[in-house]
């Protein structure tokens, strides 16, 4: 069982993932697919005239602030265009993918964080309409009556909330409770940088091993978003995964490489 996290930033060539992805479902490999969409989400966003804003946590995490109008439009473009345009790259190369959002079969729940504290100008406020939250449920079994019936999932946030909302919630954490839930050995998160970087951009500082206990220190590299993906990691690791790997989603045969252990490994 093999769970694959790819980003939604900008040069990711899914071309060359799904090509991948193909090649190894045609072996016999099982894989569910989980995608992001940030970066389509930002342009949408801005065509909209609703210019994205970003959440910071007291603890340096970033977040985009969902409102409800901003929720529409990350399940426009996530559950959406992102969604349909992977599924199709997968079925014109012949794997029967079937999309769902983690709303679908309740395939991805947990509590909504409505009142989120945020530091605003280098002081705390709490923001109260953010529909928001972390996925601790994974329908698990939805997701075997898939990969028995010879169907691969490709799933995305939004998530559902325990009183059935949507909520925009982290894919690389959704990613990593969908790991541990199905008992897969790897996790492999991709992205367009070839891993966790000692001085990011730097990509000649690349850390090409990390374990376990090292992560607290790993996540002071880690800048933005990539702090998610390290905490990912770890919430992974600490869920059974044996091993997580950053790789590059630019390069052809990504998955391929990443499970030969290109890019940043993380184990205990
Ligand atoms: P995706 O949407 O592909 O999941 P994110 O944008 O969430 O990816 O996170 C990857 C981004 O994190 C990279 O594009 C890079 O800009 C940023 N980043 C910050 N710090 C680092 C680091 N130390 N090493 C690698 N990337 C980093």
């Amino acid at each position: 069982m093999l769970v694959i996290k790819v980003g939604g930033s900008a040069g990711i060539n899914y071309d060359l993932v799904c090509d991948d992805i193909a090649l190894l479902v045609k072996e016999g490999q099982p894989i569910v697919l989980v995608h992001g969409g940030s970066h389509e989400t930002n342009v949408l966003s801005e065509k909209l005239g609703k210019p994205p804003r970003i959440l910071t946590s007291p603890q340096g995490f970033t977040s985009r602030y969902t409102d409800a109008e901003t929720l529409d439009i990350f399940a426009m473009v996530y559950a959406g265009k992102m969604n349909t345009r992977i599924v199709e790259r997968l079925q014109k190369r012949g794997v029967n993918a079937v999309g769902l959002s983690g709303l679908d079969g309740r395939l991805l729940e947990g509590p909504r964080k409505a009142n989120v504290r945020a530091v605003v100008d280098g002081r705390q406020v709490l923001v109260r309409d953010d529909f928001t939250g972390k996925v601790e449920r994974v329908n698990a079994a939805l997701l075997r009556l898939l990969l028995d019936h010879g169907y691969t999932p490709v799933v995305s946030p939004p998530a559902c909330s325990t009183a059935g909302e949507a909520i925009n919630v982290d894919g690389d954490r959704a990613a990593a409770m969908i790991a541990a839930a199905l008992g897969a050995k790897q996790l492999i998160i991709l992205s367009n940088v070839p891993g966790l970087l000692r001085n990011f951009p730097d990509e000649r500082t690349l850390i090409p091993r990390i374990a376990y206990d090292e992560l607290e220190q790993a996540l002071s590299f880690a800048e933005g978003r990539m702090k998610k993906k390290v905490l990912g990691a770890s919430e992974a690791i600490a869920g059974g995964v044996s091993q997580v790997i950053f790789g590059d989603a630019r390069i052809p045969r990504p998955v391929f490489h990443a499970m030969n252990g290109a890019g940043t490994v993380i184990e205990r």
